[in-house]
């Protein structure tokens, strides 16, 4: 999925005081690998299949369970990405024994470092590897599964990445940069985290504002403060309700169906 390269322009102010549109360095072009982008589909794509096939009209979607999946892989990805961020930004897992979370936590902090970095890389891209795990445990379990369940995983890799996509532009804004009209009026709406409220995640003393979602932020983080920042109980969430993990557990508890 190529979303492009914005124009690098930015509006600066001359010494006279005019408004004059200066050349930069433009935005890093946002794209996600083959395999992360056709999993998903393949899901979609099974889940349709299966519910045009069902005999019993009953079971077959509707309204209600449309609303239900949007609802659903709507608040496990803001839960999710909350705490997945929130426990990649702890320094003990700078020395993590898992290379894969210590290798995503350098980058998770280093982020805090040199926010700005993030415009010239491929953001989108960075979330190949858990959209493709996602889907891909999904696509396993699929044998076992509604259309409902399908489309709910399928959902959970397409707010992952329109958050990680808004993450990317409202860094942009923030550096002025034009963005795209879905995040620019997301924002402005409501409906997505604004470029200031995630710039506060990025001020001292950077406790706050893990969320990449506009969802429940504000209860984890109460939550999580409670327990004294308890980084025991966000690591037994991050390797036991991660979405590879959660899909597994709803397998084993007879509870995905
Ligand atoms: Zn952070
Ligand atoms: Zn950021």
């Amino acid at each position: 999925m190529g979303v492009g390269i914005q124009p690098a322009r930015a509006v600066e102010m001359t010494t006279a005081g005019e408004k004059v549109l200066q050349k930069r360095q433009p935005l890093a072009k946002q794209s996600m690998g083959i395999v992360a982008m056709a999993l998903p589909v393949a899901l979609c794509v099974w889940a349709v299949v299966q519910d045009l096939t069902t005999i019993n009209q009953e079971e077959r979607l509707n309204l209600k369970a449309l609303i239900y999946v949007l609802v659903a892989s709507y608040v496990y990805a803001d839960y999710w990405l909350w705490m997945l961020h929130c426990f990649l930004d702890r320094e003990e897992n700078m020395q993590s024994r898992f290379q894969n979370v210590k290798h995503l936590a350098i980058i998770f902090q280093q982020h805090h470092d040199v926010a700005s970095d993030l415009l010239k890389g491929n953001h989108l891209g960075e979330l190949d590897e858990i959209v493709s795990a996602t889907a891909g445990t999904a696509l396993l379990l699929g044998a076992y599964t509604s259309p409902s369940t399908k489309l709910i995983s399928a959902l959970i890799c397409v707010w992952g990445s329109l958050a990680g996509l808004n993450h990317f532009y409202g860094h942009a804004r923030t550096a002025r940069y034009e963005i795209p009209a879905l995040y620019k009026y997301g924002q402005d709406f409501g409906l997505l985290p604004t470029a200031l409220h995630h710039k506060n995640h990025h001020t001292a003393p950077f406790e706050m504002n893990w969320n990449f979602l506009n969802g429940f932020h504000k209860l984890y983080e109460a939550i999580y403060f409670a327990t004294g920042s308890s980084y025991t109980g966000l690591m037994c969430m991050f390797y036991t309700c991660n979405p590879i993990c959660f899909q597994m557990w709803g397998f084993a508890l007879g509870i995905l169906a």
